[in-house]
């Protein structure tokens, strides 16, 4: 058995896994959030999932599939990290038996420093840290997370793993804003493309499933969750990414705008008297679907069209047209594709969405199958007509695995 641990840490909580690296298979996971002082009312809670009970001696795992749910107080992630240790304790897998080889760690932003997994070492936390500048509600709790597990693990590698690091293969063309340059370089504004662990799991699963070399393919990938970006990727390289300096660029999502004209922030400064923080707040928390209709679950959002809501179809219909644009323009940056992947919640379960990207592009090769869009199928599948020139498919992403796997590849090279 190879486990590895893998962090994803938010600024008042944090999400695990433990796989077994040998069989890529979950043995547990769980969520402790709510960390924090204790007001008295509000106990820190840590949910458990202990999918397997792992014995390394044992010819296989006894399946556990039970849930348990704690709530007390949890000051702080150190704290966390002790109450995640207790319950790997309680019901296994025994991290005494078989301690983890490698902690990953989930890190939003590398700026444009990191284009690897790397080894965390203080000199690389000093980095994360300071790049909390670029990423002020992201980097500061993804090294909170470090720094505890350190403290949980001291023996074994701890390897951070960037959202930003796929999109650093990004020419100078793609990633630069028409701005005043020198103002550009001293603040580090640019393009640095976010979602990237998704990105690299969904295109190299796609070129696995099909059997064709990663290196000769022309893909892209629309991660369509409550977050949303695409990427064009040419031979396992992104070309160009629609998340841009912060994840808000780019397509219609849950809660943020994406694309808007910018003189639209002066506007409403001017003639609203808004301030950046309620612009800020704006754009990103009450914007995009929720903004548009009232719900940034594309579920209700479907709902309320099928019940004839005006406002619930225009807003599916922003979501649809720029999703049409961002496919459009890919194709011309790719100079045409091979295969268009569509992943996470919206992406994997939302036919209609799937269909409203790519109708229109027949005249490019793209041909969707309607039943096997619509099949209630789960796992990865080719959802275009067998006679289309661009295999279109819905791959389920996992970016617990492919950090696991990335940690893995530094720790064990
Ligand atoms: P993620 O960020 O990948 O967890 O995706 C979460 C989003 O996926 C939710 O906010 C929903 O909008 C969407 N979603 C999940 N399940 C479905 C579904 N069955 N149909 C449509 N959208 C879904």
């Amino acid at each position: 058995m190879t486990p590895v641990l893998v962090i994803n840490s938010g600024s008042s909580s944090f999400k695990y896994q433990l796989l077994d690296m040998d069989t890529e298979r979950t043995l547990a996971s769980g969520l402790v959030e709510r960390i924090g002082p204790s007001t008295g009312t509000g106990l820190a809670r840590h949910t458990v999932h202990a999918a397997a009970l792992a014995s390394a001696t044992g010819p296989a795992p006894t399946v556990l599939d039970a849930t348990r749910i704690r709530e007390l107080p949890i000051p702080d992630h150190t704290a966390g990290f002790a109450v995640m240790l207790e319950a790997f304790a309680a019901y296994g897998p025994s991290l005494a038996e078989t301690p983890p080889v490698a902690v990953g760690h989930r890190v939003v932003h590398g700026g444009a420093r990191f284009f690897e997994p790397t080894l965390v070492t203080p000199l690389v936390e000093i980095n994360i840290d300071e790049l909390a500048v670029l990423a002020p509600l992201h980097n500061p709790a993804n090294l909170a997370g470090i720094v505890a597990g350190r403290t949980a693990f001291p023996d074994v590698p701890h390897i951070a793993v960037f959202d930003t690091a796929f999109h650093q293969t990004l020419a100078p063309a793609a990633y630069t804003y028409a701005i005043d340059a020198e103002v550009a370089a001293s603040h580090r504004i640019r393009r640095y493309g976010f979602h990237g662990t998704s990105h690299k799991f969904v295109s190299e699963a796609a070129a696995a499933f099909l059997g064709r070399p990663l290196g000769e393919l022309k893909q892209i990938v629309f991660h369509l969750g409550n977050g949303a970006s695409v990427t064009a990727i040419d031979g396992g390289r992104s070309i160009d990414t629609s998340m841009g300096f912060t994840p808000l660029e780019g397509l219609v999502m849950g809660t943020r705008s994406g694309d808007i004209d910018p003189a639209v922030l002066f506007q409403l400064e001017r003639r609203a008297g808004m301030t950046v923080d309620d612009l800020d707040d704006l754009l990103n928390k009450r914007s995009g679907l929720l903004g548009l209709a009232g719900s940034n679950d594309l579920r209700d959002i479907r709902a309320a069209v099928e019940r004839g809501e005006p406002q619930a179809q225009l807003a599916f219909e922003v979501y649809v047209h720029r999703l049409r644009s961002y496919a459009g323009a890919y194709l011309a940056q790719l100079g045409g594709a091979d295969v268009i992947s569509f992943t996470a919640g919206v992406g994997e379960n939302a036919p209609q969405v799937r269909a409203g990207a790519l109708d229109t592009l027949g005249f490019a090769g793209v041909e969707i199958d309607h039943a096997r869009n619509e099949s209630a199928e789960r796992g990865i599948r080719i959802i275009s007509t067998d006679a289309s020139a661009v295999t279109v498919l819905v791959v389920p992403t996992d970016e617990e695995l492919e950090i696991a796997r990335q940690t893995l590849s530094v720790a064990r090279p």
